[in-house]
């Protein structure tokens, strides 16, 4: 494969052009002085060709689902089918502007009505608000309800929240942005909240328990039904962070653990595209008894079938985004529901589950298991059993990050690294229902030779990857000070 480092400016040579337009038939028109710019735009020139050839040599420096096996923990990068492109880009939907009259767009209403009323039947809560465009803006604006809830009762005093050790790190954060603090319960060696550890936290200053469950090292959490009863005892709410529902999809509902507030990724588990940076999708379902604090605006069915825009509410949480969310979003979600319908749509929890078990039995001989025992969808090894430490000077042998390099030379996504933060070395692995056991096994196959690879010779891992553009950036800068812009060097 050619990787492209020049920019498209760099390929520019002065008077290379990749259009043609005729002659201009009013040349006396010309656009005024005041609206002109004073030097002509920088901008490249290229001829047709360079464009594009730049622009698929780029495209194909990407790689996502539809390119190859992408196991990263947490994030359920499961296919995204295609039909549900094909309904989105319908012109019907597509052609929509937020600021039609209600009358001219009680078809897509209907959309939200419909995808509403089916995650409310899959979720056992019983209302959805579609405004959050991300798993952690719906924890936060699910939070902005409990706060609302515990306002409007006169209960004061209940500021903090309480989460588990094991969350995922948008939990402690949303809570922190809301204005809460953050009290920690930790786990037992198993995994699990330690209710033991919960039960003196509870008290009247706590609004709630933020849990994931299965948690973020793929186990059910068994004790759920105690802990909600602790937690409603002390006159907090439960909220449930189901960005991964994937593994209990159809077969367990939040509502019936006793959650009254949740939120579901449409752009993990209901196979909208994600990974990049959006748009997504995060919709909070919560109990009626919280409806009155619901953000605004929502939609409503009214007594003669027709939809509407609830656009006030006294006592609402707020509004969190512009109008009813990401439409296109809830479109393919709604798509893929419908798609899927009530018999398939169970079998993509027991498949996720089966494909997790699958690769954790098949590495166990070469990757530290900290927690062996059946998972659910996801499940987290603690780094190789033999890093080749004896091979090196230093005394240091390959880590999960060289693993996570390396693994790029095979063609695979590395999985998620070093979170949970529980174990020094997690190396955290989802396949997902939507991968073949031939990928599968290919992927075991790639990992098992890693582990060979890094007991013969660690150095080989240490200087991965070595086939791809760019090898190991500085996390931090990259992330914090990414160079977006092209400078001029001239
Ligand atoms: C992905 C994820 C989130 C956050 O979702 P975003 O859409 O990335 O904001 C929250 N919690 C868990 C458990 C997740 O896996």
């Amino acid at each position: 494969m050619r990787y492209y480092d020049k920019l498209i400016f760099e390929l520019s040579k002065p008077g290379r052009t990749g259009y043609s337009l005729p002659a201009s038939k009013y040349p006396e028109l010309q656009l005024p002085a005041s609206l002109s710019r004073e030097t002509p735009a920088d901008l490249p020139q290229v001829s047709e060709v360079d464009v594009v050839r730049h622009y698929t040599n780029l495209s194909q420096m990407n790689f996502g689902v539809d390119t190859g096996f992408y196991p990263l923990g947490s994030c359920t990068m499961k296919y995204n089918p295609k039909i549900n492109e094909e309904v989105a880009a319908m012109s019907g939907f597509n052609s929509l502007h937020p600021l039609q009259p209600e009358s001219s767009i009680q078809g897509a209403l209907e959309v939200y009505y419909e995808t509403e009323k089916a995650l409310a039947t899959i979720t056992g809560l019983d209302r959805f608000t579609f405004q959050p465009c991300a798993g952690a803006h719906g924890e936060l604006t699910g939070l902005m309800i409990m706060r609302q809830y515990h306002i409007s009762r006169g209960d004061l005093k209940r500021t903090k929240v309480i989460v588990p050790d094991s969350a995922h790190g948008t939990n402690p954060a949303s809570a922190a942005v809301c204005g809460l603090e953050v009290i920690v319960v930790k786990s037992k060696e198993n995994g699990l909240v330690d209710v033991e550890d919960l039960k003196p936290l509870l008290n009247d200053e706590i609004a709630g328990i933020m849990m994931t469950n299965p948690n973020t090292l793929g186990l059910f959490e068994r004790e759920i039904g105690e802990i909600a009863a602790l937690v409603h005892e002390c006159g907090a709410l439960l909220y449930y962070d189901g960005a991964n529902f994937n593994p209990l999809l159809g077969r367990v509902r939040p509502g019936d653990m006793g959650f009254d507030i949740m939120h579901l990724n449409l752009h993990k588990t209901f196979s909208t595209p994600h990974g990049g940076g959006g748009p997504g999708s995060g919709p909070v379902g919560i109990k009626e008894k919280l409806l009155p604090h619901i953000p605004v605006p929502y939609v409503a069915k009214n007594e003669d079938g027709t939809f509407s825009i609830v656009k006030n509410s006294a006592d609402s949480a707020g509004t969190v985004s512009g109008f009813l969310g990401n439409f296109g979003v809830i479109l393919r979600a709604l798509s893929y529901i419908l798609m899927l319908g009530k018999q398939n749509i169970l079998m993509a929890g027991p498949l996720a589950t089966l494909s997790a078990n699958y690769i954790k039995e098949s590495l166990k001989d070469c990757y530290k298991l900290p927690i062996d025992t059946v998972c659910k969808h996801e499940f987290v090894f603690d780094g190789l059993i033999n890093d080749g430490a004896d091979k090196t000077e230093d005394g240091h042998g390959a880590t999960t990050l060289d693993v996570a390099k390396r693994i790029l030379d095979y063609g695979f996504h590395a999985p998620t690294i070093y979170f949970p933060l529980l174990f020094h070395q997690a190396l955290m692995i989802e396949p997902t229902e939507t991968e073949s056991k031939e990928t599968l096994d290919e992927f075991i196959d790639a990992m098992r030779k890693i582990a060979a690879e890094a007991a013969e010779d660690p150095a080989l891992l240490k200087s991965a990857p070595h086939n791809a553009p760019i090898k190991r950036p500085d996390d931090t800068t990259a992330a914090r000070q990414p160079i977006l812009k092209y400078k001029d060097s001239k």
